[in-house]
């Protein structure tokens, strides 16, 4: 009798622990670079002068993206696209700011966010960085589903100085209350998020960490520390980039460390990309072999470094030439999570899980579509159309001229004809921009560089 009884209980307690491993939901983290060019991670094998062996890392451990892209080719409305899972311009999100932003600017507030889902879904969720998706106290992330905030409002901040002008706007806080004094702004980011994982790692619920950096956007702000590593580079704007993004691979090596050092790396599902390409010439990034910077429409604008990791579910090492954007993100974490599409949600992302395995092998888009102000794109299948109001009308064949150099569209007018109609279709469902850039006007694509 006691044998069987022994017996049962022993049943009970491997069935309890089953139960909880199946029910044990992964944590999400998503780790956002500013401004950093497609060629400026070291596994995109470009460039020999980067050295970025945690986000290296990221990529060995779990998929990398050839053909990652983002929603817009400016910081702020590729946070809204990330942020909803869909696209920015379906709600007027189109445009930044500007340093003298419109009084509605920001995420408008009957949009869902990633991070309100899965804090509905019972995760802890904590933001440590830049938002610049609004300045009014209803859009301030405290307000849009994080439960903690480090970080600052804006689209830019000095890596330095804890308050920059305005004492709400240009201000790190912690919460809503300015901070008095900061160390680098990378650095700092990185140990609240690290402090984040460190209190939450024990916890019986799972977190969302979203963790957008400021590096490697400007201003030209690096320290000795990560100066040094790169003594060998002459060019001093290439050498300050470097040393930014130093900076950010450590930092994302902090927080890996703390994943490894709680043992819950593997059950964490783990997204590194850019908000958007780099401004080459404003910042010292690399697009190669991309044509085109930040703020246009050409690849090096929207064509970013993917990468994507989750240990067990997700194979190691794969590089997937697969079309994918950040809008994937949302749904993505959702179905990892095991949570529903929020009431009346729309996604124009997918969740990429089944291709991630091996499951689906398709492509998980047939098209992508991008509108920035008088500026559009869409690519479906690798026959890309685009409009820049500088260069005009130009179609482009990607999977034989990634670099954007031999324009199709006079030698195929009815393949033209066939991507703007689809564009069109699309572009219906869009509503108009709900602001304007307060810099609309007074400069080109260059002037969207090294703006916000
Ligand atoms: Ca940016």
């Amino acid at each position: 009798m006691r044998a069987v009884r022994f017996a049962l209980l022993l049943l009970c307690t491997v069935w309890v622990a089953a139960a909880h491993a199946d029910t044990r939901r992964p944590n999400i983290v998503i780790f956002l670079a500013d401004d950093l060019g497609y060629a400026d991670v070291g596994a995109q094998g470009q460039l020999k002068d980067v050295r970025t062996p945690n986000i290296d890392g990221i990529a060995k451990a779990g998929a990398r993206f050839t053909n990652g892209y983002v929603s817009c080719p400016v910081c702020s409305p590729t946070r809204a696209g990330l942020m909803t899972g869909r696209y920015q311009t379906r709600f007027g999100h189109e445009v930044n700011c500007g340093p003298n932003p419109a009084p509605n600017f920001g995420l408008p507030v009957d949009q869902v966010t990633i991070a309100q889902a899965l804090k509905d879904a019972g995760y802890t969720t904590g933001a440590f960085g830049k938002w610049h998706l609004g300045f009014t106290p209803d859009r301030h992330p405290l307000k849009r589903g994080f439960d903690e905030f480090y970080g600052f409002l804006g689209g830019a901040h000095s890596y330095l100085e804890a308050v920059v002008g305005d004492p709400y706007r240009g201000a790190i806080m912690r919460g809503t209350t300015p901070v008095k004094s900061i160390t680098y702004t990378t650095d700092d980011f990185a140990r609240e998020a690290s402090d984040f994982v460190e209190h939450h790692a024990g916890d019986d619920k799972p977190f969302f960490l979203y963790l957008p950096f400021n590096a490697v956007h400007g201003p030209p702000h690096a320290t000795e520390k990560y100066l040094d590593r790169f003594k060998d580079v002459k060019e001093k704007k290439r050498r300050i980039l470097l040393a930014k993004l130093s900076a950010l691979d450590d930092g994302i090596g902090q927080v890996m460390s703390k994943l490894r050092e709680h043992k819950i790396e593997d059950n964490t599902l783990i997204f590194f990309l850019s908000d958007n390409g780099g401004p080459t010439g404003g910042n010292g990034s690399r697009n190669d072999p991309l044509r085109g910077v930040k703020g246009q429409v050409f690849e090096g604008g929207v064509r970013e470094p993917f990468c994507v990791q989750w240990n067990g579910h997700i194979p190691a090492g794969k590089v997937d030439d697969r079309k994918i954007i950040s809008l994937d993100i949302f749904p993505t974490a959702l179905a990892a999570a095991g949570a529903p599409t929020p009431a009346n949600v729309q996604f124009d992302g997918v969740n990429l899980l089944p291709y991630l395995t091996g499951e689906k092998k398709e492509d998980p888009h047939d098209a992508l579509y991008w509108r920035f102000g008088p500026k559009w794109a869409i690519r479906d299948g690798n026959m890309k159309l685009l409009h820049e109001p500088q260069d005009g009308t130009l179609m482009f064949d990607l999977s034989k001229d990634l670099s954007e150099k031999h324009d199709l569209s006079k030698e195929r007018p009815e393949e033209l004809k066939r991507l703007k109609a689809k564009y069109d279709a699309w572009n219906a469902k869009n509503i108009p921009q709900l602001w304007h850039d307060s810099r609309e006007g007074k400069k080109g694509a260059k002037g969207q560089e090294d703006a916000d």
